[in-house]
């Protein structure tokens, strides 16, 4: 596994390609995003973009057909539709687990090799080699990447560099597990994204406050996406009594919002299900700190379209669920917050 840092613009997604489930998802959305791509001319660069990821081939089926830890919808988010999170995972499993391949895929599968075209084996080609120092494995694997990519659409990295027009900023952890555009299916140019450990908004945290600020004022997006997830190490370490470092001070964050909703989180039985009680708390606590900023209630203000949703992911399932709180305008926030 390697940490990568990058640049916030949401035309350069995850590129390296150093997992499995990565390049099977890929495979099956060029198939799809074939069919989109004739019934809309101008989604053409938007969804081909996708093909970041993919080894083409796998998509000729004979996988594990009861594999569920791939995400493979190539929708594109309708900024209007309130439910198209349930229609994405509806559509998954209706159209596309029949392409999915097993996680536990042998290397050796003269299938896989067959549809490699490069004489490795999707598997193989995908894996972070620790040994290579040098990390010129994984520019060999964004190499290819941007090859295909040109290889579908050679005009789409000329047309994305131009601008971007993002309409969604995610807000989530930085645990390898929750990687944003595979869990929303978007492509590059889709999402503007903020990340950190346990996906902490506070008041003064200027690189989060910039990336809202930015988005809401610059691309004008119109949805943020606060998303915690299960078995966050985060949140674990800001429950438990253990010192850890320095982020044991960014972990208290995370014992605020514990002592605000002691009574309820302690509702729960057993330590599992309060630690996820306080991830789903702690999502949400972070999407009302986006909302007390000047940042949202400016924009509300002027009659921006703008709402602020709070998630969660679960990661032994790869389903991403809505929390019981959005807002839209500021009398949906309490009064001391309001301006
Ligand atoms: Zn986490």
């Amino acid at each position: 596994m390697a940490l990568l840092i990058n640049n916030l613009s949401r035309r350069v997604p995850s590129f390296m390609n150093s997992t499995v489930t990565v390049a099977r998802f890929s495979s099956v959305a060029t198939t799809e995003w074939k069919k989109n791509m004739t019934a809309a001319a101008t989604q053409k660069r938007r969804t081909f973009a996708m093909t970041s990821l993919l080894h083409r081939g796998n998509d000729q089926g004979g996988g594990d057909k009861s594999s569920s830890n791939v995400f493979t919808s190539n929708k594109h988010i309708d900024p209007n539709n309130e439910n198209t999170n349930d229609k994405k995972n509806q559509a998954f499993n209706s159209k596309f687990r029949k392409f999915v391949q097993p996680l536990s895929a042998d290397p050796s599968n003269e299938k896989l090799k067959a549809t490699c075209g490069c004489g490795t084996s999707a598997v193989q080609r995908n894996k972070f080699d620790p040994t290579d120092s040098a990390l010129d494995g994984l520019l060999e694997n964004n190499r290819q990447w941007a090859a295909a990519v040109v290889e579908e659409d050679p005009e789409f990295f000329k047309t994305i560099a131009l601008q971007q027009k993002p309409k969604i900023l995610w807000i989530g952890c930085s645990d390898s597990r929750v990687p944003p555009n595979q869990v929303l299916q978007l492509g590059p140019g889709e999402v503007f994204v903020h990340r950190n450990i346990a996906n902490v908004v506070t008041h003064t945290d200027m690189s989060c406050l910039s990336v809202l600020q930015y988005s809401i004022e610059v691309l004008k997006i119109q949805h943020v996406i606060v998303c915690g997830h299960y078995n966050c190490g985060g949140v674990a370490a800001a429950y438990g009594k253990q010192q850890v470092g320095l982020i044991d001070n960014w972990l208290r964050n995370i014992k605020d919002v514990y002592r605000l909703y002691e009574d309820d989180i302690n509702k729960e039985e057993g330590e599992t299900q309060r630690m996820r009680r306080l991830v789903e708390h702690n999502a949400i606590h972070s999407a009302q700190n986006v909302c007390y900023s000047t940042i949202v209630q400016d924009a509300w203000k002027r009659g921006q379209k703008l709402t602020v949703h709070a998630w969660v992911h679960d990661i032994a399932d790869g389903m991403a669920r809505k929390l019981d709180f959005k807002a839209s305008c500021a009398s949906d926030l309490e009064n001391i917050y309001k301006m």
